[in-house]
Parts: C-alpha cells; sequence; structure tokens
C-alpha cells in the first residue's frame, strides 16, 4: 500500500472546519471505572493542539472496551473529563456518536473548541462497519482524519467506512509518525536488523516472522512462544506453554532461517517457579517444570546478538513480566536495547507496558501505541484505517 499518497493534516485546509477526528481513546480502566494509564490520550495530543491553533471545530469519536450496547461503565466521559484536566481546557461531552444532539452540540462549538462524542461501540453497526451508519457518523462534517493508529487494521465505520463520504480526508500526527517510525522496517532496513520476539501466543507472532524473516539478520525469541521453537528442536520443555498445533509451521520457520543464513537465537536456560513464589534457574526443564522466564545466560545471549543492531524492533516481554521474579530477563535485555545506539522500535501493549514500568520507554527511537496495528503492518497487511484514506 502506497502510504504516502495519503494526506496528512498539514496538507488539509482547517480554519472554521468541521472536524470528524478518530482517536483511539481505548484507555485501560481500573475496576471502579478509573482510568489506569493515559499515555494513548497522551498520544493525540499534538494533532489535538494542532487542529486547535488552525481554529478547526473538533468532534473527537472512540471505542472504548467492548460494550454490547449501550454500558454506563464503558463511557467516554471521564476520558473526556480527562482530556480537560491534561490541556487545561474545557472540553464539552455529548452522550451519542451520532445524531441532532451531536450535530447542536458541534454547531454551537467555537473555532479550536473540542467534543467529545460518546463511545461509538454503543451501536452495533460501528462494527459491522454499516454504510447507514458511516452516514450518520460522517453529517455536519467538512473533514475527517483518522488518528486512532491502535485500530487502523479495524474495518469499523468510524475507522473505515465513513471515510469514503469525504473528500478532505487524511491522517493525524501519531498515524503520520509511526509510519515513518515503522516504514523502515518493512523498506530497506539498515542491517544488522534484530528482530527480538517474545510473549505467549506464538501462532500471534508466525506472521510477522514470515515477513521479516528476509529482511533480519538475527532473530531472538524468548517468552512463551520460544518453547514451541525449543520443542521443534527436540528439547524437552516440561509444562511450559507450547502450542503443539504450530510445530509443523515452527519447523519450516527454523529451516527457513537457516537457508536464509538468519542467527536464530532461543533461550539456554530458564526461570522457574519454586513452592515459596520465587524463582530458580534451570539449564534443562524436567517433566513438569514450568519455564516462566529467559535466564541469565540466556538474556547475556540475547544481549550479546543485539550489539550493534542498526535497525532493532521488539515484540512480546521475554517473560511472565507481571510478576517480579521473572520479570528479570524482560529488564537485563530492555536495558541493552535502549543503550543500542540504532533504530529502536517496540510494539505490543504488553512490551510498552514492560519497558514504560522499567522507565526505559523513551530512551527508543520509538515505542509503537499499536498492537494488532502494528503487528499487522509489519506482516505486510493492508490496513483498512489506512487504505480507507486513499
Ligand atoms: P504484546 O502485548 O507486547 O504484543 P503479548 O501479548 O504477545 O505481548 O505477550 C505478553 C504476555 O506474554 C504477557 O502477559 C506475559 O506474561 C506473557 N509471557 C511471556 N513469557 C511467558 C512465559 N514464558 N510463560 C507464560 N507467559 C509468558
Ligand atoms: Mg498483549
Amino acid at each position: 500500500m502506497n502510504t504516502q499518497a495519503i494526506k496528512n493534516l498539514r496538507q488539509i485546509p482547517l480554519k472554521g472546519k468541521r472536524v470528524f477526528l478518530r482517536l483511539d481513546l481505548n484507555l485501560p480502566l481500573h475496576d471502579d471505572g478509573s482510568i489506569s494509564d493515559d499515555t494513548r490520550l497522551r498520544a493525540a495530543l499534538p494533532t489535538l493542539n494542532y487542529l486547535s491553533e488552525q481554529g478547526a471545530t473538533v468532534a473527537i469519536a472512540s471505542h472504548l472496551g467492548r460494550p454490547k450496547g449501550r454500558d454506563p461503565k464503558q463511557s467516554l466521559k471521564p476520558v473526556a473529563t480527562r482530556l480537560a484536566e491534561v490541556i487545561k481546557r474545557p472540553v464539552a461531552f455529548v452522550d451519542d456518536c451520532v445524531g441532532d444532539a451531536v450535530t447542536r452540540k458541534v454547531a454551537a462549538l467555537g473555532q479550536g473548541e473540542f467534543v467529545v462524542l460518546e463511545n461509538t461501540r454503543f451501536h452495533p453497526q460501528e462494527e459491522k462497519n454499516d454504510p447507514a451508519f458511516s452516514a450518520k457518523l460522517a453529517a455536519g462534517y467538512d473533514v475527517y482524519i483518522n488518528d486512532a493508529f491502535g485500530t487502523l487494521h479495524r474495518a469499523h465505520a468510524s475507522t473505515a467506512g465513513m471515510a469514503a463520504h469525504f473528500s478532505s480526508r487524511g491522517m493525524g500526527l501519531l498515524v503520520e509518525q509511526e509510519l515513518k517510525a515503522l516504514s523502515p522496517l518493512l523498506q530497506q532496513p539498515k542491517t544488522p536488523f534484530v528482530m527480538i520476539l517474545g510473549g505467549a501466543k506464538v501462532s500471534d507472532k508466525l506472521g510477522i516472522v514470515r515477513n521479516l524473516l528476509p529482511r533480519v539478520q538475527r532473530l531472538l525469541i524468548g517468552g512463551g512462544m520460544a518453547f514451541t521453537f525449543l520443542k521443534a528442536n527436540g528439547i524437552e520443555i516440561g509444562a511450559s506453554l507450547c502450542d503443539d498445533s504450530k510445530l509443523g509451521t515452527v519447523r519450516e520457520v527454523i529451516a527457513e532461517a537457516a537457508r536464509l543464513k538468519v542467527q536464530l537465537v532461543l533461550p539456554v536456560d530458564f526461570r522457574i517457579p519454586t513452592a515459596d513464589g520465587k524463582a530458580k534457574v534451570v539449564e534443562t526443564l524436567k517433566p513438569g517444570d514450568k519455564g516462566l522466564d529467559i535466564g541469565p545466560r540466556s538474556a547475556k545471549l540475547f544481549c550479546e546478538a543485539l550489539q550493534g543492531a542498526a535497525t532493532l524492533f521488539w515484540n512480546g516481554p521475554l517473560g511472565l513480566f507481571e510478576q517480579e521474579p521473572f520479570m528479570a530477563g524482560t529488564l537485563e535485555v530492555a536495558r541493552a536495547v535502549a543503550d543500542c545506539k540504532g533504530h529502536t522500535v517496540i510494539g505490543g501493549g504488553d512490551t510498552l507496558a514492560a519497558f514504560t514500568q522499567l522507565g526505559l520507554a523513551d530512551r527508543l527511537t520509538h515505542a509503537s501505541t499499536g498492537g494488532g496495528a502494528t503487528l499487522e503492518l509489519l506482516e505486510g497487511r493492508d490496513l483498512p484505517g489506512l487504505a480507507a484514506l486513499l
């Protein structure tokens, strides 16, 4: 897909225009409904500030969670309140995303002002990408801007369907920045290109392995997904995570890596839980042992293998980092990545959470705000949210 052909904000006249702005304000909430992390909201600020400076009138739309119809627990109202706090200005809210009340609210806004619309997923037509609903969403605006990077892989009404109703449409500054950081991984990456993959499910990551294997020089695999690779190599993995249905595909990947002379680095030691809730390092797993992190020898191997990387991409923690005893492997490798001088990019919600928790996120070239969208882009797939802007 030729994303160069998509307009960005700066190429679109905005003064006095009514703008429909799709953001990804699907913020994680605590059990009591309060916001636990507003990173995605902060990532939208450059676009919001720019629109305001340019004198646009802005209606902000997003989904939140997976509501089945209207659900006050998944309202965007607290997000509107948080936005007002962050930008230190009033932000209006309207309890729907379509209809007369919205039209009236938008008409009443002054230049540079914002209204947050209610959760688009309160309407089941949103996820069905229903054409009549798309038309309703689009009614009354002059410009459509999509800056919801994290939902570009969804073909929903507010992320894709409604774009066709606008001749004036484009991407926001976050999407532009994400594409700028991620496209070098797909197009002529500087070598050596090192890819680190982890996380729980090997099936989530095979698409990206396939697409990037011909471009990388070194592939480091940790986390739960490593055990399917180890088992494919005939190594005892005990009771560790494994997807037996993918053993055949993984064997093909291992053979392909060898054919392409990609250096494949797999863990050689592990941390397993002990009876008193701590971690113990082992070199071999016995039946019943559960590898929940890579061990120190493996971390050292990984750190050595990423030395001198000109391009580096990492998705998926190397262990069960949510539990302190199993964070060490991710921590050690994250430090080496933070020190790396090349183009360093991470993606994935948990990976970003781990880097943020370790205070290392701002030592990277780019921390992608997308999970599924980042992976699908790097799998070489067309993202519906981008295709709709062409
Ligand atoms: P991301 O959100 O960055 O894309 P994933 O969702 O793919 O990452 O994987 C993150 C999850 O994988 C985390 O919940 C982490 O605890 C889990 N995980 C990593 N290593 C292991 C392991 N060895 N055993 C079980 N779970 C693991
Ligand atoms: Mg995840």
